[in-house]
C-alpha cells in the first residue's frame, strides 16, 4: 500500500508517527483506496512469540521506519487504521487530518501502558519529565481519569526520590485517594531519571519506562538535558531492587502496541480530546529548525509539532 502521508510527528521517534491517505492499494485491499489511515510507531509482526506476549519492540520480523519525515511511504495493508467509523463517529475533515499522528505514538505509548498497568479512574499517576511526551503522557491519563501528580526533567533526576514521594502523599490525601497502587510513568529515558521513578514507587506500583526517544540526528534530547551519568549509575544500585521488591512493585517497559490503537481512536472521541491544542503544524521546511530548539532544551511550546505534507 502507498500512503500519501498527510501529518508526521516530530516527536519521540520522528518520521514513524504518521497519519496519512492510502494512493495506491494492492486487489486484495480495494477497500482502502483513499481511505485515511493511521500508521501505529512499532509494526511488529503480530505473529512471533514475541508479539503474541505483547513484547512488540523485541519483535524480530519488526519492520524499519523512516528516521525522519517522508511525505510517502509504503506499509502493508494490515498495519493501517482506518480512521472512519466506527472508530470515530465521523470521519475528520481533511484539514484537520494531520493532527492525528498525535496517536501513532505520542499517545499510544503512555495509553499502552496505563492498560498494562491496570489503572482506575482515581488511580494517582506520577509523571516524570517535562517535554511534549510528559505533556502528552499526563493528557492520556486524565483522559483515563486518573489524578496527575507531574514533576519536570530536572526534578526527575536532582530530587530526593522519599521527598518526591512525600509531596505525591501530600497531594494524593488532599484528594482522599490512595497512593497505593500508583502509576509512575518516566518519559525521560536517562538512567538516573529512570531510577529516581524506580525509587518513587509507592506499594503494588506499577513503574513505565519509556524508550529513550531518538529525534533527529540521533541526540537524546531530553536525556541530554538532564545528563548525570555519575547519579545515574549510583542509583542503579541494590537500593532500586530492594524498593521494588519491599514495594511488591512491577517495572515494565512500555512501547506503543499496535492493537491497541483502534481503542485509542475510539477512546480519544469518547474523552472529546481536543487535538488541535495539543498539536501544531510545521512545514517542511521548518524540521531542521524545529528539532534545534528541542535540542537546545528551550522548547517552551508543548503542543507536539507535526509535519504537515501539502
Ligand atoms: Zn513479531
Amino acid at each position: 500500500m502507498a500512503v500519501r502521508i498527510c501529518g508526521s510527528a516530530l516527536g519521540a521517534f520522528p518520521g514513524a508517527e504518521c497519519v496519512g491517505i492510502v494512493e495506491e492499494a494492492g486487489d486484495a485491499a480495494q477497500h482502502l483506496a483513499g481511505q485515511a489511515v493511521l500508521l501505529p510507531r512499532v509494526l511488529s509482526c503480530g505473529e512471533c512469540s514475541c508479539c503474541r506476549r505483547g513484547a512488540v519492540l523485541a519483535c524480530p520480523q519488526r519492520r524499519a521506519r523512516p528516521v525522519r519525515p517522508q511525505p510517502f511511504e509504503v506499509v502493508p495493508a494490515r498495519y493501517l487504521l482506518p480512521v472512519a467509523p466506527p472508530y470515530v463517529r465521523v470521519a475528520p475533515p481533511a484539514e484537520t487530518l494531520w493532527q492525528l499522528a498525535l496517536l501513532s505514538d505520542a499517545l499510544l505509548t503512555p495509553y499502552t501502558g496505563l492498560v498494562r498497568a491496570g489503572v482506575s479512574p482515581g488511580t494517582v499517576c506520577v509523571v516524570l519529565g517535562q517535554g511534549f511526551r510528559a505533556q502528552l503522557a499526563a493528557v492520556m491519563a486524565e483522559a483515563l481519569g486518573l489524578f496527575v501528580v507531574r514533576f519536570s526533567a530536572q526534578e526527575a533526576v536532582q530530587l530526593d526520590p522519599a521527598a518526591a514521594r512525600q509531596r505525591v502523599a501530600e497531594l494524593a490525601n488532599a484528594q482522599g485517594l490512595p497512593r497505593a497502587g500508583a502509576c509512575i510513568v518516566e518519559t525521560v529515558g536517562s538512567d538516573a531519571a529512570r531510577a529516581r521513578a524506580v525509587l518513587m514507587a509507592e506499594p503494588a506500583s506499577s513503574v513505565l519506562l519509556l524508550e529513550r526517544s531518538l529525534p533527529l540526528g540521533g541526540a537524546d534530547v531530553e536525556g541530554r538535558l538532564v545528563a548525570e551519568p555519575e547519579a545515574g549509575a549510583q542509583l542503579v544500585s541494590v537500593a532500586v531492587l530492594q524498593h521494588v521488591v519491599a514495594m511488591q512493585a512491577q517495572v515494565l517497559a512500555v512501547a506503543p502496541h499496535p492493537d491497541l490503537l483502534p481503542e485509542l481512536l475510539a477512546l480519544c472521541g469518547r474523552a472529546q480530546l481536543d487535538l488541535a491544542s495539543h498539536t501544531r503544524a510545521v512545514r517542511a521546511e521548518e524540521i531542521e529548525a524545529v528539532m534545534a530548539t528541542r535540542r537546545s532544551g528551550q522548547e517552551t511550546d508543548l503542543r507536539l509539532p507535526i509535519v504537515q505534507f501539502a
